[in-house]
């Protein structure tokens, strides 16, 4: 049986790895969706190379040009941003790797878990905007949601077989990102092209901010939080600048597993559209001899301060997890145009956060004009 895959988000680096994984292995995968935001170019090519049912370009303006370039094949062209939802709802596939950058991927993967698809889920924003929300449906509709996200997909992997025993905690691992041991008198200078840098991981540009500014930690205690049903005091960020412990599990009798592995986007990835089979593969394979030591430390919340607000929105939760994310992803939209610095990013966050009202117990319209309205205020304080 081959599994259909529809990649939303296929364009962006996870889209684009997923893409390879798949090409490595056509008796298990097909390419049925791909969608893309700005770049038709790059979506236009991988539907000519992989010849999907259905392409999506959400960005509306494109949508003449992916139409003409396709008008000799098959292939199904929707445009706009409701099409993303409309494909969504669609059967002809049967997993959504879910691969959209921020908020945007709220909405399509909500109406994949309506549709009862299967979920591989790279846009941690979706779980940190409305993790509640997103996991009671699942439930509901009993839909697997497999983490692609190399710690969660780590904890993931650790609890196979484990059904019947509790976590005492996990241990998310941290490279620590390029500006590591680095303080506020260096970080006030720091531009995008350094913060683009990660010393590990090729990524996107709004996941390489976040890393360097050490909110993707943040971002992933929340996703932890709401993966594997954790209380906040259960989950300990290790900063372990070598990426080979993707993250560890503690269990009640003490004992702790870890998952090892080279940094490389394609294993999780894999792990999650072939869950739950491995499948052999001629990747490099991790040489113990290639590292001297493992090290571990504790992450700097006094210099990394989006981290220690992370921490805030997911101990007091209801709407504050939102609220960051949509301030954060216009204070790190706005650092990559070089509008504010690297640490305003921070005091936009924090700033927006302490003026949203709170709402304890938000329904899904509730996170819809939160996110609104923290958007507006970050923008209003940056003067966009
Ligand atoms: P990216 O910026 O490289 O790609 C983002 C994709 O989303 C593109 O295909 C783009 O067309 C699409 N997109 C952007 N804005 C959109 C919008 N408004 N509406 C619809 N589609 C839109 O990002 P990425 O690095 O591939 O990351 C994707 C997600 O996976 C993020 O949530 C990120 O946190 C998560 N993730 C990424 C990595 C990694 O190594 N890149 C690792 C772990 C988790
Ligand atoms: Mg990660």
């Amino acid at each position: 049986m081959i599994k259909k895959i529809a990649i939303f988000g296929s364009t962006g680096s996870i889209g684009s790895q997923a893409l390879e994984v798949i090409k490595a292995h056509p008796d298990k995968f097909s390419a049925e969706v791909l969608t893309a935001h700005k770049n038709y170019e790059l979506l236009i090519e991988q539907a000519l190379a992989f010849n999907p049912n259905i392409v999506v370009i959400s960005d509306e303006r494109k949508y003449n040009a992916v139409k003409e370039a396709l008008a000799k094949t098959d292939i199904k062209v929707f445009g706009g941003e409701d099409a993303l939802e409309e494909v969504a709802a669609m059967n002809c596939y049967d997993l959504m790797l879910a691969a959209i950058v921020g908020f945007a991927g709220l909405k399509p993967t909500l109406k994949a878990i309506e549709n009862k698809k299967t979920i591989a889920l790279a846009n941690k924003e979706t779980l940190v905007v409305a993790g509640d929300i997103v996991m009671e449906k699942a439930v509901k509709n009993r839909v697997p949601i497999i983490p692609v996200d190399s710690e969660h997909s780590a904890i993931f992997q650790c609890l196979m077989g484990e059904t019947r025993n509790r976590i005492e905690k996990i241990y998310l691992t941290a490279s620590g990102g390029p500006f590591i041991g680095r303080k506020p008198n260096f970080l006030v200078n720091v531009k995008k092209e350094h913060a683009l840098q990660h010393p590990n991981w090729t990524m996107g540009a709004k996941i390489s901010v976040d890393s360097a500014t050490l909110m993707n930690k943040g971002l992933e205690m929340i996703e932890a939080r709401w993966l594997f049903n954790l209380k906040p005091e259960q989950i300990e960020v290790l900063v372990h600048p070598q990426s080979a412990i993707h993250s560890m599990v503690q269990f009640e009798d003490g004992s702790i597993k870890a998952q090892i592995g080279l940094a490389d986007m394609k294993l999780p990835i894999q792990y999650a559209l072939a869950f739950p089979t491995r499948i052999k593969n001629d990747y490099p394979r991790f040489n113990f001899k290639k590292i001297s030591s493992f090290t571990f430390e504790e992450p700097d919340l006094k210099t990394f301060r989006n981290l220690a607000l992370a921490m805030e929105a997911l101990e007091k939760g209801g709407n504050l997890p939102c609220v960051m994310n949509a301030a954060n992803e216009i204070a790190v939209f706005a650092f990559l145009k070089n509008r504010v610095g690297f640490l305003e990013m921070t005091d936009i966050v924090e700033k927006v956060m302490s003026e949203v009202p709170f709402i304890e117990k938000p329904v899904l319209s509730d996170y819809f004009e939160s996110d609104a309205e923290a958007r507006t205020l970050a923008a209003d304080i940056i003067k966009l």
